[in-house]
């Protein structure tokens, strides 16, 4: 059985899920959903296992240990920050404006799988979005053991 297979029937059943890695989306950041999909792909691509799962929620709280997008309509402290992604105690918040494209997005996934930024601009976590989809073998090594892959 392929794992998303598991992880989907795992869900269903109402089973707590120990690997891979959910992205809920709340409802402020329902507007968000296609790019969200479509990063989550993407991202799964990259690292060649389907780590990141999408789902739609009716709450934008906090889900233990899980990843919750929300909506940001004002801009952040810097003016600039397209996304900011928040690791807390209780699980990861990405919060998301309409300026943060599937792109931005993708990167914002990195953060939410484990990864800081790359000083390379050719890099998916470089600190800039510049729209590259390319992560190191370590860094694809580094977010499959986080969120319990064994490459
Ligand atoms: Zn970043």
């Amino acid at each position: 059985m392929r794992r998303t297979t598991l992880a989907l029937a795992l869900l269903m059943s109402g089973c707590a899920v120990d690997f891979g890695s959910v992205v809920n989306v709340g409802p402020s950041a329902e507007r968000h959903i296609e790019k969200i999909v479509e990063a989550a792909d993407e991202m799964n691509g990259l690292l060649g296992y389907d780590v990141f799962s999408v789902r739609m929620v009716d709450s934008d709280e906090m889900i233990d240990g899980q990843v919750i997008v929300r909506h940001r309509g004002s801009p952040f402290t810097v003016p600039s920050t397209l996304a900011r992604t928040v690791l807390t105690r209780s699980g990861i918040a990405i919060y998301v404006r309409d300026v943060c494209d599937e792109r931005c997005f993708l990167h914002e996934l990195g953060h939410a799988g484990g990864l800081m930024h790359s000083s390379d601009p050719k890099n998916t976590m470089f600190n800039k979005v510049t729209g590259a989809a390319y992560l190191t073998d370590s860094q694809i090594n580094r977010v499959l053991r986080i969120n319990g892959e064994t490459p």
